[in-house]
């Protein structure tokens, strides 16, 4: 089952194999988040205490988002998401109200993942706090309690997403709650590769296509560059056909289009 803010909205289907690069990252994942909540009674028979709380730290789209969701569909399990500069700006007045019924919402579908994107913007350093900062400093009061107090033990897990793990309020990090971290860091070569791969998976590649080159020479991007990049090839293969397109002859238009074939050069120019 998969509901967001909006209530309901079905989201692409992302599986694990969608993930590039993270193998290590989505196996401890597995272990921490999918484990306890197909296996509760493992934990059970341990003595141990499954995580109450995740985080994933690391610059924008290196798949903070993309991971959170690939473990509940591959799980299986209910997920929410929600984004802490939206609990605070389009809730304002009714935030701690909003968050507690996500919080019981999830409760009442268990098992389920709650994923809170930018988790920094509810809960910053109450110390960084001056006096017009009263919303998030109730709001961080809220998501403590609201941790503390999650009865199904291991049934739901929260997984939070920042790009500024120093800047959140220490008591979010303390034992019981976000006590688990994940650094998911910017790809290197290979795992820049892995990506390419995924995200030119459904495009008709020209058989000059090096990925490896490629992986090599976009050094600092990230996923969601990499997404963008391949994009863009497949854009500038589809202008190179334009002029050539025409829309009175639907037939010739489609055979051109159907021939085409994303080339190295797209990708370099
Ligand atoms: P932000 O901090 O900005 O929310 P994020 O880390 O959550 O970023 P995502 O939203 O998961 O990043 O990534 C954006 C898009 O980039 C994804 O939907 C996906 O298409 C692509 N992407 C990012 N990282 C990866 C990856 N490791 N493998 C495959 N695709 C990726």
């Amino acid at each position: 089952v998969e509901t967001n803010e909006q209530g309901g909205k079905k989201a692409a289907r992302i599986a694990y194999e969608d993930i590039g690069g993270l193998g290590l990252q989505v196996e401890r994942i597995r272990e921490m988040i999918e484990l306890p909540l197909r296996f509760p009674q493992i934990f059970e028979r341990l003595g141990i205490e499954a995580p109450k709380g995740v985080l994933l730290h690391g610059p924008p789209g290196t798949g903070k988002t993309l991971t959170a969701r690939a473990v509940a569909n591959e799980t299986d399990v209910y997920f929410t998401h929600i984004s802490g500069p939206e609990v605070i700006g389009k809730f304002y007045g009714e935030s701690e109200g909003r968050l507690r019924r996500v919080f019981e919402e999830a409760e009442a579908n268990a098992p389920a993942i709650i994923f809170i994107d930018e988790i920094d913007a509810i809960a910053p350093k109450r110390e960084d706090m001056g006096g017009e900062k009263q919303v998030e400093r109730r709001v961080v009061a809220q998501l403590l309690a609201l941790l503390d107090g999650l009865k199904s033990r291991g049934q739901v897990i929260v997984i939070g997403a920042t790009n500024l793990p120093n800047t959140l309020d220490p008591a979010l990090r303390r034992p019981g709650r976000f006590d688990r971290e994940i650094l998911i860091p910017i790809p290197d070569k290979n795992a820049r590769y892995d990506i390419l791969q995924i995200h030119t998976r459904g495009m008709p590649l020209a058989d000059n296509v090096d990925l490896k080159k490629l992986a090599e020479i976009t050094h600092g991007f990230v996923g969601a560059d990499l997404q963008a990049f391949a994009r863009e090839a497949a854009m500038l293969a589809l202008r190179r056909i334009l002029p050539d397109i025409d829309f009175s002859r639907p037939e010739i238009s489609y055979d051109l289009a159907m021939g085409l074939t994303i080339s190295m050069a797209d990708f370099l120019s």
